[in-house]
């Protein structure tokens, strides 16, 4: 657990809760869950449901689809080829439609859970894949193209009876490392966002129900959605939410379809005060004019509104921008200005990586030298912000 030492953290301004979430309903009245306002509606407002026939009959899928009466269910043989779908022909405004108006249901089957030591011991195969999302950035849409709404699997019991298996057959932590001190930490949302899928089904509950029970380990997930309806889980401190976190201007430039900054930072407190763990993802670090002086007023901006409780149990993973060529021409059909910075030859070096595509990442000895800046300047303006791992 981190010390707190910065600023205001020891008996600075508390924040207010930014969603009331401990109040309870009058009496006679259900809570009215953030999923079914128009604020999630702005982000999913489900019309076209593209199913396989076995995700379709399961209870899952069928659970979904009756939460989504107006819609047409299409079948499909196979949840990745969806020639209609998928691909990165067209612009923004037809992806954003496609990722607010479409839902893909499909069965996982290959069950794997992959080591990893640096974010997370261990990634759990995810819920879902795609995001409604569009951050110009992202590596999720590398394989089903930008046109890439969520899809989400139905078959979450035998994804949960999987990760409770592998947890058990890890017996107890027995060393402290970057990810945890005591728990084994299971990345449960790699190619997509947890908070998002949750407007639309129980995948994501279904996990953290399912790590609460589980005292060795804890789930994690990164997120750039406030979601509030996440603060029912009751998680138990079974489950580290870790919010992505930029300079405002790189965010409006790049965090497509996103929640605020501000209201990721304003969210930590109801957060932690509703069981989470909390963490912050500093992500990406892109390096273009004035980085340093937007990430000292991020910083800075952290140290003033978060209250101690949650700079004492925080901690950040702090990484740097990757690219790919194939991304950024296709970035330069859209979204031309956010190739301005992100892509930077004079300072980025290309590596064909496994599967052919070209990786474009800051040269070593930039990267080293601003990481050294970064943590300069958390040590200035955030000191209690606990670094987890760079890279
Ligand atoms: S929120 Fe995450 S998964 Fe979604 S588009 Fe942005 S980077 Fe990709």
């Amino acid at each position: 657990m981190g010390q707190a030492t910065g600023g205001s953290a020891a008996g600075g301004p508390e924040q207010q809760a930014l969603f009331g979430w401990s109040e309870t309903a009058p009496a006679g009245e259900a809570r009215r869950l953030f999923r079914d306002g128009p604020e999630a509606r702005r982000m999913l407002d489900v019309r076209e449901v593209y199913a396989e026939p076995a995700a379709l009959d399961s209870p899952r899928g069928q659970q979904i689809v009756a939460r989504l009466p107006g819609a047409r269910v299409t079948e499909v043989p196979n949840h990745w080829r969806i020639p209609s779908l998928h691909g990165n022909d067209g612009n923004v405004a037809r992806w954003v439609r496609t990722k607010t108006e479409t839902l893909v249901l499909g069965v996982k089957h290959t069950l794997a859970t992959r080591p990893n030591g640096r974010s997370a011991d261990w990634i759990a195969p995810g819920p879902s894949n795609g995001c409604a999302m569009a951050c110009a950035y992202c590596y999720v849409p590398r394989r089903k193209g930008y046109a890439n709404p969520i899809t989400l699997f139905t078959n979450i019991e035998a994804i949960v009876a999987h990760v409770r298996r592998h947890v058990r057959a890890q017996g107890p932590k027995t060393e402290p490392n970057q990810c945890d001190p005591e728990a084994w930490v299971y990345d449960i949302g790699e190619n997509g966002d947890c908070s998002v899928d949750a407007l639309i089904c129980d995948n994501t509950a279904d996990l953290i129900a399912a790590f609460r029970g589980l005292p060795t380990a804890k789930a994690s997930f990164a997120t750039k959605f406030v979601n509030p309806d996440l603060l029912t889980l009751d998680p138990r401190g079974r489950t580290r939410v870790r919010f992505s976190l930029m300079p405002v201007e790189d965010s409006r430039l790049l965090d497509l379809r996103t929640s605020p900054i501000a209201e990721r930072v304003a969210a930590a407190a109801d957060f932690l005060d509703a069981g989470y763990e909390v963490h912050f993802n500093l992500s990406p670090v892109v390096l273009r004019e004035g980085w340093q002086r937007d990430w000292a007023d991020l910083l800075t901006h952290l140290d003033d509104v978060l209250p101690a409780r949650v700079k004492e149990q925080a901690a950040a993973e702090i990484i740097m921008l990757t690219h790919n060529q194939a991304l950024h021409e296709v970035n330069l059909g859209w979204h031309p200005r956010a190739e301005e910075v992100l892509w930077q030859p004079a300072v980025q070096e290309a590596k064909r990586s496994q599967n052919g595509d070209l990786n474009v990442r800051y040269a070593r000895d930039v990267k080293q030298r601003s990481l050294t800046r970064l943590r300069q300047l958390l040590a200035t303006h955030a000191p209690w912000l606990r670094v987890r791992y760079a890279f």
